[in-house]
């Protein structure tokens, strides 16, 4: 029998049977991730051995695509329905073309047939889904943001931030604060890595800004919408560091 697991859910905050959310959506290439559960202290001390390969993770194996249970029903398919699909086509245009050419650092490609309003709200939603429900209590309006498709607000004080990630490990988007950027969340999967940086006045300026589009219109219809994105590696498993596996050894 399936074990239940009842709990607050992540979005409507009501005590429900939580089902298990695929983080990123499952059909966004997280259908069968195979991934460990690692102690986070420990992997921060030995992450340079972790990423070696020196030592390896105690924990089992999981399988069957990285998430967890954090939504209830309702809402886990509600984003399924308003958003999953745009963000599915955003992957698959990005993977497409970093496969297409593998050595280029930075890509400008078109993006004119993604409804970029759904696709934030997705990336809000999975910086929801990756935190304990304090998060939401802390920083408000993300819910809000994500649970009314047509909203246009979200709070200034929340910078959005993207690139293109090929190689390296799941960043798993938990709230840290570091000394140069503050409050900050990274999460990576691939072909994708955002940012939520919160009440940092700087611009985080390796990574490319998508805050705006967050003031999306699908009533407008674009010829071109041209995005630039660069694509880092994530090896070591620090927020913003971006060096590959030969700039760390050197
Ligand atoms: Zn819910």
């Amino acid at each position: 029998m399936k074990k239940v697991i009842v709990g607050i859910c992540k979005l409507c905050k009501k005590e429900k049977p939580l089902t298990y959310e695929h983080i990123p959506p499952k059909s966004a290439f997280n259908n069968n991730t195979k991934f460990y559960e690692v102690n986070s202290k420990d992997y921060y001390q030995n992450a340079m051995d972790y990423s070696e390969g020196k030592l390896k993770p105690k924990s089992r194996i999981e399988q069957g695509g990285f998430g967890n249970h954090c939504l209830c029903d309702e809402c886990n398919g509600y984003l399924g329905k308003k958003y999953v699909r745009d963000y599915k086509k955003f992957a698959e245009i990005s993977y497409g073309i970093i496969n297409q050419y593998q050595d280029a650092k930075c890509y400008e490609f078109d993006v004119s047939d993604i409804n970029l309003l759904k696709f934030i709200k997705q990336i809000i939603a999975i910086f929801i889904c990756c935190n304990n429900s304090n998060f939401t209590k802390t920083y408000d309006g993300l819910i809000e943001f994500v649970m009314d498709e047509n909203s246009n607000i979200l709070s200034d004080r929340y910078k959005v931030y993207m690139y293109l990630n090929h190689e390296g490990n799941i960043r798993n988007g938990n709230i840290m604060y570091t000394n140069l950027c503050g409050a900050m969340c990274e999460f990576t999967f691939k072909p994708f890595g955002f940012v939520l940086n919160i009440d940092n006045p700087k611009p985080i300026l390796q990574l490319s800004d998508v805050t705006n589009f967050k003031y999306y219109n699908s009533e407008i219809k674009y010829q071109k919408l041209m995005i630039k994105l660069n694509k880092y590696p994530t090896i070591l498993p620090f927020p913003l560091d971006y060096r590959s596996k030969d700039e760390i050894k050197s």
